[in-house]
């Protein structure tokens, strides 16, 4: 298929090109830091060959979300940030941004992700998960209340918020001690990045910002596959619905969320997540540069799902989300 848009797709900067090498043997990482520090060569090269017309590029992981000095934080989120801007200023059409948000203070972030959006052009953000603030023990999710008036800002500027992975930190690894194969892409990511996302809807955040919009990747980190589980359980527990929020998880998940199918290229895994969102919220990506282009739009343009369908996963979906034009 031509003329697809991709959106969870990373570079790194300086400051961040090292994060995560632990993850990888050398010989990867030598491929990947490559490819991290490379925009319009080889990368637009790929698009061309695989019909992606657009990218919108984000910051790689953990990057600003594991550094706990805020101030520290802001500086590079900015300086990314900035990068990104001129990156995007060569080639608008074929690269948009995503921002990069010091979470450590949320009326800085909110201050950031406005900034980027008004000044800059960028069509939303892109956040690593959980932050650690002041000292790297910490993890602080964003269903806590200090930061209701950055969600606020978020639904004023009508920006999508792309909530990535990240590992848990060391002391919250337990359950994979003797088994790290487990952490990362394999399984923790989408462990941790669910739980936060389920952590959102059962706040009551959405009660109180109905237009916000989540997009989770990876076919939503397990999400789809469990959501009528988490409804039923709660529906015949004694202390039913004692969350926050007012409605059951899937009717947030199916009006707050969109969710895209980086490095899940498997077509039971789309067929399933169809059924449960339907294939308006549903969106094409890689996760360039650490999965590979090639492998997601080969499986994509040849999956069988209705050419309707592949239109709006492909592209229509995330020209209307994120603003991108005319659908
Ligand atoms: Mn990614």
């Amino acid at each position: 298929m031509q003329g697809k848009i991709a959106l969870e797709e990373h570079f790194a900067i300086p400051e961040t090109l090292d994060n995560a090498h632990d993850i990888f043997p050398d010989r990867v990482w030598r491929e990947l830091e490559s490819r991290n520090r490379d925009i319009h060569g080889g990368r637009l090269a790929l698009m061309d060959e695989y019909g992606i017309e657009t990218m919108l590029l984000s910051l790689n992981a953990p990057a600003v979300q594991a550094i706990p000095d805020p101030s520290r934080a802001y500086e590079i989120a900015r300086k990314a940030n900035d990068f990104l801007a001129e990156q995007v200023g060569k080639r608008p059409d074929r690269f948009q941004g995503l921002a990069a948000l010091p979470m450590q203070d949320p009326e800085v972030a909110a201050r950031e992700l406005e900034r980027c959006v008004t000044q800059l052009g960028f069509r939303g953000a892109l956040v690593n998960g959980f932050s650690q603030v002041n000292d790297a023990e910490t993890a602080v999710y964003y269903d806590l209340p200090q930061y209701r008036p950055f969600w606020a800002a978020v639904e004023r500027l009508d920006a999508p918020f792309y909530l990535h992975p990240r590992n848990p930190l060391p002391r919250d690894r337990r359950i994979y001690e003797g088994h790290a194969w487990l952490l990362g892409p394999v399984w923790a990511f989408g462990q941790e990045t669910a739980v936060h996302a389920l952590r959102l809807m059962g706040s009551g955040l959405f009660d109180a910002h109905p237009r916000l919009q989540i997009v989770l990747g990876h076919l939503g980190e397990n999400l789809p596959y469990a959501m009528w589980r988490i409804d039923n359980a709660n529906g015949w527990v004694e202390n039913r619905h004692s969350y926050a929020a007012k409605k059951r998880m899937r009717d947030y998940f199916c009006a707050n969320f969109h969710i895209t199918t980086s490095g899940n290229f498997h077509t039971q895994a789309l067929l399933d997540a169809m059924l449960v969102l339907g294939a308006d919220r549903i969106l094409f990506s890689a996760d360039w540069p650490f999965e590979n282009i090639d492998h997601a739009a080969r499986w994509f343009d040849s999956c069988p799902i209705s050419e309707n369908d592949r239109m709006k996963i492909g592209r229509t979906n995330a020209m209307r989300l994120f603003k991108l034009g005319e659908v």
